[in-house]
C-alpha cells in the first residue's frame, strides 16, 4: 500500500551509522514518513527526535533528557540512543557524524540560517566538544539550486557575488556551493562529503519543493542515528 521510498547513506554505514532520507512517496503523509522512519529502525527502539526548525542560526546540544522541544535549526548528539531528523522541502539538509567520538547531527539549513551563521555556530559547537573538523562526515542532502532558486535584490546582496548569479536582472542564489566552500574552509575533508548533487526544483517525480509544489503539508525527512 504505501509507497515511501528511503534514500540510503551507505558511506555512514561504514563508520556505525544509519543515514539516508525519506523521499516524496504515495499516499505520503507526515505520519507515514514517521512510521516509515520507525520501521528503518525499529529493532533499535531509537527515540526520534524532530526539533522545531525556525530558519533560525541555533545549535543546540541533546542531552539525555531528549528535550526536543527546544527551537535550534541544528542540532547534536552525544549521548543517548536517539535518531535525529530533519524536514526540509528545498532547504538543505545536512547529516555530520564523527566516527571516534561517535557524536551526530542534523542541520536544516536555509538562506535565512546561513546570513544568520548557522554554519559558523555550528563549527563552534564542535569545536568546543573537541572534535577534530578533518574527521567529520557530512552528506549535503537535495535541496533547490542556483538553476532555480531566485532570491530578491535585498537576500542577493547578504551574499558575496560568486554565491549569486544574475541572469536577465535575476538573481538566483546557490546555497549549497556556499555551504560546501565554508565546510573545506574550515578543515572538512572534500573526500568526506557526500553532495547528493540533485535540485529538489528540478526533479518534481523525486522530491518536494515548496517553491514548486506551494504549502504541501508533507516534506521529506532526513535522518541519522547510530545502528
Ligand atoms: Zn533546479
Amino acid at each position: 500500500m504505501d509507497y515511501v521510498p528511503v534514500e540510503k547513506y551507505a558511506r555512514f554505514g561504514d563508520i556505525g551509522f544509519n543515514a539516508g532520507i525519506i523521499l516524496k512517496g504515495l499516499w505520503n503523509t507526515q505520519d507515514h514518513i514517521y512510521d516509515k522512519l520507525e520501521s528503518e529502525i525499529s529493532s533499535s527502539g531509537k527515540k526520534i527526535v524532530a526539533p522545531p526548525q525556525s530558519h533560525g542560526s541555533n545549535v543546540a546540544i541533546l542531552d539525555n533528557s531528549y528535550n526536543d522541544k527546544i527551537k535550534a535549526d541544528g542540532v547534536l548528539c552525544g549521548s543517548g540512543d536517539c535518531c535525529l531528523t530533519v524536514k526540509t522541502a528545498d532547504c538543505l539538509p545536512l547529516l555530520l557524524a564523527d566516527p571516534e567520538t561517535r557524536f551526530f547531527g542534523t542541520v536544516h539549513i536555509g538562506w535565512r540560517g546561513l546570513a544568520g551563521g548557522i554554519i559558523e555556530n555550528l563549527f563552534l559547537s564542535i569545536k568546543n566538544l573537541d572534535i577534530d573538523f578533518d574527521r567529520l562526515y557530512i552528506s549535503l542532502g537535495p535541496s533547490i539550486g542556483d538553476c532555480c532558486f531566485e532570491v530578491g535584490g535585498e537576500v542577493a546582496v547578504l551574499f558575496n557575488d560568486d554565491t549569486v548569479t544574475a541572469r536577465n536582472d535575476r538573481y538566483f542564489l546557490n546555497i549549497k556551493g556556499l555551504v560546501k566552500k565554508r565546510l573545506l574552509s574550515l578543515g572538512v575533508l572534500s573526500n568526506n562529503i557526500l553532495d547528493v548533487d540533485e535540485c529538489t526544483g528540478c526533479n518534481a517525480d523525486k522530491y518536494y519543493s515548496y517553491r514548486r509544489d506551494g504549502h504541501a503539508r508533507i516534506q521529506m525527512v532526513s535522518f541519522i542515528c547510530r545502528k
